[in-house]
């Protein structure tokens, strides 16, 4: 099947007076037709730029400086400024992680998601357009909706905030839906609905949903498939399951070691990856996570390690993987199915 988002050698940078910061470096991936593709990493590691660069949403600084994103086979990089606004919030919509950022305190909910229906069909009355913000709501498990028209943000919990921006980015049935750490702010149980609440809506609406995260715990909830990048680069891509059962990256294994486990004893401490990410303005020459990395080599500090086909459907970029990396202190090579 065509997917509905395809991104080749994405590349997007940031021109700031302290010099050219190279976000995103050479990222390609698929988003196939009714299915959530997970993006995860940690905060500077591009996946936020890289759902920005879709939408155009770069800023004054901000440029794609090479690369393809078709939706649905049509090119999005030469798309003009009032070309990419159709595209927003029509075909392609986004949730983001503060609701109240992108919510009008002054401006009562209903009138807020009436106003983005009246902005992509201007035939309708405001009488039908409540109507259809009473349907939205109703959709997104707002109890007693017709009650809810008149409420202000502040009226709202941060959960249900989240549930009128998913109304929101609904309200045009867009064939892809970015959601950008949409539950980040979150109670663990209200993030747990709002989860819940996507996978459903999905399933009834048939949608793509491309889910920026830094916490594969809550990707494995949602997402068919996950791509795991670092410095600007996929380092791991591979179908849920397999990412979980089989990781072949350090970097997944050390993201997966931080995910709490329900048996594990309390009085001991989640150990996050030492170290901090690279600096993206002057990028290292080989593998970003080498400074990082347990099991690096000479060879990692000097060459950009290639990506290797770990199965059918998945790829890892690291050395460790690669048939011409030396032996010695290689586990893969000792037999092991698994680094950790
Ligand atoms: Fe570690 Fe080298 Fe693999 Fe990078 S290429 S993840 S530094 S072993």
């Amino acid at each position: 099947m065509e997917p509905i988002l395809q991104v080749r050698d994405l590349r997007t940078s940031f021109f700031t007076s302290g010099g050219e910061v190279q976000a995103v470096r050479g990222v390609s991936f698929d988003v196939e037709k009714g299915k959530t593709l997970g993006i995860v990493g940690e905060s500077g590691s591009g996946k936020s730029v890289t759902s920005l660069s879709i939408l155009k949403l770069l800023g004054a600084t901000g440029r794609i400086s090479s690369g393809s994103i078709k939706l649905d086979g049509e090119e999005l990089t030469t798309k003009s400024k009032k070309e990419m606004r159709a595209v927003r919030g029509g075909r392609v919509a986004m949730i983001f992680q503060d609701p109240m950022t992108s919510l009008n305190p002054l401006l009562p909910m209903g009138d807020q998601v009436g106003e983005m229906i009246w902005a992509h069909d201007k035939r309708l009355d405001k009488k039908e357009r409540m109507e259809k913000v009473v349907e939205l709501f109703r959709l997104v498990r707002i109890p007693e909706p017709e009650k809810r028209l008149k409420s202000f943000p502040h009226e709202f919990s941060g959960g249900m905030r989240q549930r009128v921006m998913i109304a929101m980015a609904l309200a045009c049935r867009p064939e892809l839906l970015i959601a950008d750490e949409p539950t980040t702010a979150l109670d663990v149980s209200i993030q747990d609905q709002i989860l819940k609440l996507m996978r459903s809506l999905q399933r009834e609406m048939g949608m793509s949903i491309m889910f920026i995260t830094h916490d594969l715990g809550v990707v494995a909830e949602l997402c068919d498939r996950v791509a795991v990048m670092y410095g600007g680069m996929i380092m791991e891509e591979a179908d849920i399951l397999d990412i979980f059962q089989r990781p072949r990256h350090p970097y997944t294994m050390g993201l997966l070691a931080s995910i709490p486990d329900m048996n594990m004893d309390k009085r001991k401490q989640l150990q996050p990856i030492p170290g901090s990410p690279p600096d993206m303005i002057h990028p290292p020459k080989g593998c970003p996570f080498a400074p990082r990395c347990p099991y690096a080599m000479g060879i990692c500090l000097e060459e950009m390690p290639p990506y290797a086909q770990t199965g059918e459907n998945s790829r890892s970029m690291c050395w460790l993987l690669h048939s011409d990396c030396p032996a010695e202190g290689n586990p893969f090579r000792q037999g092991k199915e698994a680094l950790a």
